[in-house]
């Protein structure tokens, strides 16, 4: 039997168990051998996360950023961005119109912005958990007293992707950042009582495949609670604008790959894969994902959020992204997910109103 059959049998019985080098194999997979794994990446999301797909509304609030990462269409040296802050009257309006429109998760997303202060997040926070929605929040690295009080204001998940396990790379695309400090960051986080995502971008320049199997592997150590894999797409404003996108078969590999090696991670079907493919976020949901982030920004600010060009829905307001979502739901025979979409792990704060889940609140000041 030759590595990918031997590995792919391993994933067949127990998932848990991939080693290294099974997953290398498994992310070797040539054209005729995709199809099988796709499959049992969809069978695996079927018996442990069910039929649901949980969409998480996300409000691009601020595309100010002081971080210079040289994938990112927002980092600070790309004067050719035209910046905006949203009023926290403004969030609050748009992650009401996510409520209403049956969201049970509202995703605050940001370029690393410090005019947001810890007293202004923490009222927004507070805020929108009125609404009886889990809040998700990506604003980058902010510090540990931060964190603690965005945990205590009644925030339930944080996103902060890795963004590459291979230390070299990350600290070329990061200047002046180090991917021990992000883990650092991601281990407080789940000490804080976070349920974390972290993910990577695929076909980033340099990136090799026993890098992307240390992605996979870092994020299991790291007991994630979603993984989100979508492909570098470049901007022509950044250092590697003249670099090439990733692919769609190479994404839907790794997605597929993640499914295995996490497999009751929450995994979304990118808005990047839905970019660089019309098909992209449905074919994701074929093997292995099961979350959308639909776009709830205020269409005004919409095209300004450019960490990449040619973003789909751009040109959408809040409902007809949210439609469309639903109705790629429907389209693949699944259901939109009921609760609040908290992982399996935290089950049981499915109960309450989620402001409960992780550690007290408490009403800021
Ligand atoms: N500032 C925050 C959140 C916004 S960026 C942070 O950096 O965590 C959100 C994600 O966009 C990043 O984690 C990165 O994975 C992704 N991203 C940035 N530039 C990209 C590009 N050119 N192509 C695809 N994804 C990109
Ligand atoms: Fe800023 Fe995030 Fe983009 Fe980096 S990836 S430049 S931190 S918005």
């Amino acid at each position: 039997m030759d590595l990918f059959e031997e590995a792919l049998a391993k994933a067949g019985e127990n998932c848990r168990e991939l080693s290294f080098e099974d997953i290398k194999a498994l992310l070797g997979a040539g054209e005729s051998e995709r199809p099988r794994l796709y499959a049992l990446a969809d069978r695996v999301r079927s018996r442990l996360l069910g039929e649901e797909v949980y969409l998480r509304g996300i409000i691009e609030f601020s595309n100010y950023c002081s971080g210079a990462c040289f994938y990112c269409g927002l980092r600070s040296g790309n004067k050719g961005v035209r910046r905006y802050r949203m009023e926290p009257s403004e969030i609050l309006e748009a992650a009401g119109e996510a409520a209403g429109m049956g969201l049970k998760t509202i995703v605050l997303q940001s370029g690393e912005d410090p005019f947001y202060t810890v007293e202004i997040l923490t009222g927004v926070i507070w805020e929108i958990k009125k609404l009886d929605v889990a809040v998700t929040l990506s604003l980058g690295l902010r510090s540990p007293e931060d964190l603690r009080a965005f945990k205590e204001a009644g925030a339930d998940r944080y996103l902060l992707k890795h963004e590459t396990a291979d230390a070299d790379l990350f600290a070329r695309l990061r200047p002046g950042t180090t991917l021990e400090d992000r883990v650092g960051s991601l281990r407080l986080l789940k000490r804080l009582g976070y349920q974390v995502g972290s993910g990577g971008m695929v076909g980033l320049p340099g990136q090799t495949v026993p890098a992307v199997a240390r992605d996979l592997l870092l994020m299991r150590d790291l007991d994630v609670e979603m993984a989100g894999l979508g492909p570098f797409i470049p901007h022509p404003g950044t250092p590697l604008g003249g670099s090439p996108a990733g692919s769609l078969e190479m994404t839907l590999t790794i997605l597929a790959v993640a499914r295995l090696v996490l497999p009751d991670a929450h995994l979304p079907a990118t808005t990047a894969l839905g970019t660089i493919n019309p098909r992209g976020r449905g074919l994701a949901l074929r093997c292995g994902a099961n979350v959308i982030m639909p776009n709830v920004t205020p269409q005004r600010y919409r095209s300004h959020y450019s960490i990449y060009p040619g973003k789909t829905g751009i040109d959408r307001d809040p409902f007809t992204s949210v439609r469309e979502m639903r109705l790629l739901i429907e389209s693949l025979g699944r259901s939109e997910g009921t609760g609040y979409g908290h992982s399996p792990k935290y089950a049981y704060t499915e109960l309450h109103s989620g402001r409960e889940s992780g550690v007290r609140s408490q009403k800021p000041e």
